[in-house]
């Protein structure tokens, strides 16, 4: 600020400016040391004003406010700038001598890739995906399935029921004990040919343990056309065992029963580690059981509205769980299902997509 003219005011100007250089201690004894009232230079340098005549007295005492408020202002500027020097001073260091947090590397699950390589090998053979809802009626789980009323699976013990009674007269509802129902709903949604496969979570009322899990995944086929018969299964299958594992490994169909195809059967491959000769993985058999699969029952046909006169298929599923404990060696079912990142890590490293 320029000079007012008067000495006693003038002569506080240096310190006006010199308000920018202090440090936060020697700015607050400056404050007091200016503007208090009893013992600040500005109050003494007012100690003047009865000396003046009454016009002079009136522009002192506008001059003396004057440099009052740009002390005022001075102290406020400098007060400000210290605090931000503060704020930065305090904002947490950098520590370069922490250790780096690893990166997380995502990989796709070891049951989800067989899922999706057996529904890479089916589309490649022309069938679609059908997915469909977790929590079905017992009409579409297991009577359209054509599985007897008092067929065991039906029993509490072997499903979770989420409803007391039927709610209509499809039954209650439960948790899918099998993906099948999405076969019911594909047939039921219009006329053949149906070519799908069903990739999904079930759920059975088993414990957990190391050859058993309360929910897993299930991968199934359906298809169902004019004129097509057990050679075509078996041929299909076959196929997509040998793109699955190694082209000429052997595989071999047994007869087997399920309520929802007639006949029934299951297909073994040779066993992949011992090749036939038998180890402590197959149970010394020489073969590993793959799937399980049949010609769809007349019945199931006929229960979602189809022509059995007219029309054929086939049917298979498969614990996709299963086949990969086969494929990584791994001995129990927990470690698939359960999520511990250190095991799948090392799947995931042991073979890179
Ligand atoms: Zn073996």
């Amino acid at each position: 600020m320029e000079a007012t003219g008067y000495p006693q005011l003038d002569a506080l100007l240096p310190r006006l400016a010199a308000i920018p250089t202090l440090d936060a201690q020697a700015l607050h004894v400056e404050r007091i040391a200016v503007l208090g009232r009893k013992q600040g230079a500005l109050t003494f340098a007012l100690r003047a004003l009865p000396t003046f005549a009454a016009e002079e007295r009136k522009r002192f005492g506008a001059e003396a406010n004057r440099v009052k408020e740009s002390f005022e202002a001075a102290f406020a500027a400098r007060e400000y700038e210290l605090a931000a020097q503060t704020a930065g001073a305090v904002r947490p260091a950098i520590d370069l001598s922490m250790p780096a947090r690893g990166r997380w590397i995502g990989a796709i699950h070891p049951v989800t890739r067989v899922v999706d390589e057996i529904v890479g090998i089916f589309r490649e053979l022309g069938f679609a995906v059908a997915v469909g809802p977790e929590a079905e009626t017992e009409w579409l789980n297991f009577g359209a399935l054509n599985f007897p009323p008092d067929h065991p699976a039906l029993d509490m013990h072997d499903t979770l029921y989420l409803t007391e009674a039927g709610q209509s007269d499809e039954g209650r509802v439960l948790l899918r004990t099998h993906t099948s129902p999405v076969q019911i709903r594909v047939m039921q949604a219009g006329p053949p040919p149906y070519r799908v496969v069903i990739p999904g979570m079930v759920y059975r009322n088993d414990p957990w343990d190391a050859s058993h899990a309360p929910a897993f995944a299930q991968i199934e086929g359906l298809a169902v056309d004019e004129g097509i018969g057990l050679v075509d299964l078996k041929a299909t299958l076959t196929h997509f065992a040998r793109r699955f594992f190694e082209p000429a490994t052997k595989v071999r169909f047994r007869p087997s029963y399920f309520p929802f195809t007639e006949p029934s059967g299951e297909l073994d491959v040779e066993c992949q580690i011992c090749h036939g000769s038998g180890c402590p993985a197959c149970k010394q058999t020489g073969w590993m059981e793959l799937l399980g699969c049949g010609m769809v029952h007349p019945k199931v046909l006929q229960n979602c509205g189809v022509d059995a006169e007219r029309y054929t298929g086939w049917a298979f599923g498969l614990g996709p769980g299963r086949t990969a404990q086969q494929r990584y060696g791994v001995p129990d079912i927990r470690l698939l299902y359960g999520g511990d990142m250190r095991f799948l890590r090392r799947i995931a490293g042991q073979d890179p997509a």
